[in-house]
């Protein structure tokens, strides 16, 4: 689409042609995302539209990963894409077309606003919410390690790096800064999970020294979500790890309308993806009774992303007007009976290009700062390491706590490791009294150096392992090491 030539008079004109990739997905992606390419062709966006595909036809063809090569070729020349939702057909694909486009272009920032829309009747309707989510968008749970440990234990790696911490707490700073925020909350379990979000809720206030401008806030993730329900006008830009993410951003788009209304764009250093936050909605799909707006709010961040923000502010503008003049809606908001289709909504929309909400302020934004394609956080190094002792978990399932203690103590003889405990979900239950705890099959043998001068190798873990491995079946084993003095392992649940 080059569309300057369907532009009116009062739209504003964009000299260059920004290429995008458009993939209009499943359900009622092709509904929604036509309704914004007919948009942005009439405020008068500039575009060199790349039609390619991805998602269930994919799968169906055969195609494992959902995404074709003439796709990912796609992105990677125009690195910007613009996309309906993708359905992952149980029994075609493991893995999700969404997700595999995400971390196949390391787009690690998910952008969510949740902003009141003028006119539409909600519970907190009135409030001013006006607030963004910055979602970390690879690691954490997400990174999708799972192990079965034993056939009833399972095993999910919540993987949280300095390296993707830092990137996503400086696009939450960067953003706020484009668009004139004031504060940037940091949302964590960093009081239970002390290294990984703990991890997060650190770098995040390294990185916040470098914005003394912004308000930088720490909250536990728990009463973030509390807050956000009792007083949700009182956050503007809340930065966190993926999955808390995912969580807290659905809850925010419920508090302004709910999906139908809830843009996002995926952030990468070398490509980014711009789509509404809801699925294919098979219920409703090729029945034109869609809600495009969402999708065409998430047109509005694309555009301001590849410099035609003139174009997006005209469309934004267009769809508030139109929402606020209630006599245009779609099925999920409209009045019992008062309802228009997809179509008519956009068409209502474009006929209101020009027009400006007469309730609600226009946020004005400018691009963000963002790193150089290619940047990198620098590598965290310390100046001392040392291994000091080993986790092993092993599965039994007939005898007691104090029976396995002492099996295992067995293996310690002549070794420079000593027992420092065994744990149960976390919980130790050797050595002392257990008879509260409720133990299952796995338990994790803790061992440490038993002279804290003692230099250990891998041959006294190896030694160690094979005498564990000859008395019981063992399933994982996890070195540990201080860095800098400094354990890089946390305690058992009742450890001194
Ligand atoms: P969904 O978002 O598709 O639908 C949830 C409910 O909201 C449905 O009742 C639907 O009719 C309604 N709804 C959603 N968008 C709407 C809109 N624009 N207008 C009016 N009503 C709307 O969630 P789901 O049913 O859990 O998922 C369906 C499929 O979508 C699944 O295959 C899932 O994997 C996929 N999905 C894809 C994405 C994505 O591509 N980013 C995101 C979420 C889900």
């Amino acid at each position: 689409m080059t569309s300057t030539a369907s532009a009116t008079a009062t739209t504003p004109v964009v000299e260059t042609s920004v290429p995008i990739t458009v993939i209009r997905g499943d359900g009622i992606g092709p509904e929604v995302v036509d309704a914004s390419l007919r948009l942005m062709r009439e405020a008068g966006a500039n575009l060199d539209v790349e039609e390619c595909i991805a998602g269930a036809e994919v799968f169906k063809a055969g195609d494992q990963t959902g995404v074709p090569n003439a796709t990912v070729d796609s992105i990677q020349r125009t690195s910007v894409a613009f996309k309906g939702p993708l359905e992952t057909p149980i029994g075609f694909g493991e893995k999700s077309a969404n997700v595999t486009l995400r971390k196949m272009f390391e787009m690690y920032g998910n952008i969510r606003p949740a902003r009141e829309i003028p006119g539409l009747a909600t519970p907190f309707a009135g409030r001013g919410i006006d607030l963004v989510i910055v979602r970390e968008n690879i690691e954490d749970l997400y990174a999708g390690i799972e192990h079965m440990q034993t056939p009833g234990v399972a095993l999910s790696l919540k993987v949280i790096t300095h390296h993707g911490s830092e990137k996503i707490a400086r696009l939450a700073f960067e953003f706020a800064r484009s668009e004139g925020r004031t504060s940037v909350t940091c949302a964590t379990k960093a009081n239970i999970m002390k290294l990984g979000e703990g991890m997060f809720k650190r770098t995040f206030d390294e990185v916040a020294a470098d914005y003394p401008e912004i308000e930088a806030r720490q909250i536990l993730v728990d009463n973030a979500a509390h807050q956000l329900v009792m007083r949700p006008e009182q956050f503007d830009v809340i930065v966190t790890t993926n999955m808390n993410g995912d969580i807290l951003s659905d809850l925010t788009s419920g508090l302004v309308g709910g999906l139908g209304f809830a843009p996002s764009a995926n952030i990468g250093s070398e490509a980014s993806m711009f789509e509404a936050v809801h699925g294919s909605a098979p219920d409703i799909a090729g029945r034109d009774l869609a809600n495009p707006s969402a999708s065409m709010l998430s047109a509005v961040m694309m555009l301001r992303h590849i410099g035609q923000p003139a174009v997006a502010s005209a469309m934004e503008d267009a769809i508030l007007y139109t929402l606020e003049q209630g006599t245009s809606l779609t099925g999920d908001i409209a009045a019992p009976g008062t309802a228009v289709g997809t179509t008519a909504f956009t068409d209502a929309v474009i006929g209101n290009l020009g027009q400006v909400p007469t309730t609600g302020e226009r946020r004005a934004s400018r691009p963000m700062v963002m790193p150089a394609p290619g940047w990198r956080p620098k590598p965290v190094t310390v100046t001392k390491r040392e291994v000091v002792g080993m986790d092993v978990l092993i599965e039994e399932s007939e005898m007691t706590a104090q029976q396995v203690g002492q099996k295992i103590e067995e293996c310690t003889q002549g070794s420079p490791l000593r027992l420092q405990w065994i744990g149960s979900r976390g919980t130790k239950v050797y050595p002392g009294e257990t008879e509260d705890t409720e133990m299952i099959d796995t338990w994790r043998c803790r061992f440490l150096r038993a002279d804290t001068e003692a230099t250990l190798t891998d041959d006294h873990l190896y030694h160690l392992l094979s005498c564990i491995g000859a008395k019981f079946q063992w399933a994982n084993i996890q070195k540990l090491q201080e860095f800098d003095g400094v354990p890089g392992f946390t305690k058992a649940q009742g450890e001194d």
